[in-house]
């Protein structure tokens, strides 16, 4: 530009100021965007829609090629909720910090990961098969401790550069964690509402108002549904001679193991002190007696650590009942397996015995 050229200048500074204006119009286009996101991030009302939202809508509001999502999950809390939510693309689950450690080392601030530095940090944030060139990795943070993490990838390797600003991603890192947390605590509530809280079995209430559903869908679509009613054997005096907290940790490892036994759609229940009821919808005699003593073996194997580090053993008698056979209702079926535990006890426990084995 000639300095004395006035209108060679203006045309400059014109220029300036259209590329000035742009650039605030696409900033203000982007802010939009994040703020949109953001008013649905806090206003999702489900685990699933949390996460289409994070994995689906952004991938298409932001036209990424690749949207992941990891969250920490060491107790198998989330292993055990998410299965059976509707969900298009499912988030990662981490049973260490180990994936996480190596995506952010100490520093946990949101990472731009361009071309020619980490290719391997790709390949490990993204499904390799989506080719992604360059990315945003989120760390999701509440109070002070990384809970998971969200990649946000494209194929071009210019979109996220190692240079440019982070301020709307931090800022959806942080809403998003947000969202995430409280979805957790409002999935644990309503988990701590059906489940008891010592053995993590069903408990009795959810069990009265599931069994009905389950006994007349069962009667409706003609299929099998057997009953089991396990009773673990003189528990009163495993309490007597290892004390009560004993007792209670012999209740909570046979939970675990009845439900390590059973497959989704199978309903476990603690259903008295220390009596537990499983239903097995879509399972015929012989299937169900080998759930039966599958379960009855392991505990009879287990030794069942104390909280004084001691171990105890323990057994239990079951009691099995199917429908058609043996009921026309829901009450008789559970009677027909609770007269078979008490034939078990009295031939002798440790076994299973099924009610048409049972003297009436
Ligand atoms: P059987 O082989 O005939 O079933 O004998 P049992 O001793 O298991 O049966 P009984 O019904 O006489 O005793 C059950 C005991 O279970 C009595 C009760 O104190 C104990 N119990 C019930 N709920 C709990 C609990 O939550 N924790 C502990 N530690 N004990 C419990
Ligand atoms: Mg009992
Ligand atoms: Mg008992």
């Amino acid at each position: 530009m000639n300095p004395s050229d006035p209108h060679a200048q203006v045309q400059e500074l014109r220029r300036q100021l259209q590329s000035l204006l742009e650039a605030a119009k696409a900033n203000e286009r982007k802010l939009d965007r994040f703020d949109a996101l953001e008013r649905r991030l806090v206003a999702v009302s489900s685990m699933e829609e949390l996460v289409n939202l994070l994995l689906v809508d952004c991938r298409e509001d932001f036209q990424l090629d690749a949207a992941e999502l990891w969250l920490l999950d060491q107790d198998e809390e989330l292993r055990r909720a998410l299965p059976a939510l509707p969900m298009i693309k499912a988030p990662k689950l981490l049973d260490s910090h180990a994936g996480l450690k190596d995506l952010f080392g100490t520093v946990r601030t949101t990472r731009l990961v361009g071309p020619g530095h980490s290719e391997a940090l790709l390949a490990q944030a993204f499904d390799p098969q989506a080719g992604v060139r360059s990315a945003a990795l989120l760390p999701l943070i509440r109070q002070g401790l990384l809970i998971g993490s969200l990649h946000f990838g494209s194929r071009d390797p210019q979109r996220y550069d190692a240079a440019s600003g982070t301020k709307f991603l931090d800022r959806l890192a942080a809403i998003a964690a947000i969202a995430i947390e409280s979805m957790l605590n409002r999935e644990r509530l309503r988990r701590a509402g059906m489940t008891d809280g010592l053995t993590g079995v069903h408990n009795r209430r959810y069990f009265d108002h599931r069994s009905l559903i389950e006994f007349s869908q069962a009667v409706r679509h003609r299929y099998p549904l057997a009953c089991l009613f396990l009773d673990i054997d003189h528990f009163k005096s495993i309490n007597d001679r290892h004390g009560h907290p004993a007792g209670d940790e012999v209740l909570r490892q046979v939970g675990g193991l009845i439900l390590r036994s059973l497959r989704t759609g199978d309903l476990a229940a603690r259903y008295g002190g220390e009596e537990f009821v499983v239903l097995l919808p879509r399972t015929d005699l012989a299937g169900a007696r080998e759930v039966a003593e599958r379960i009855r073996l392991m505990v009879q194997e287990a030794p069942f650590i104390t909280p004084d580090g001691g171990t105890v053993s323990a057994t239990v008698s079951v009691g099995l009942a199917m429908l058609p056979a043996e009921a026309t209702s829901f009450g008789e079926l559970l009677q027909a397996a609770d007269r078979a535990v008490y034939q078990a006890k009295r031939s002798g426990r440790n076994r299973t015995v099924t009610h048409e084995d049972a003297p009436a």
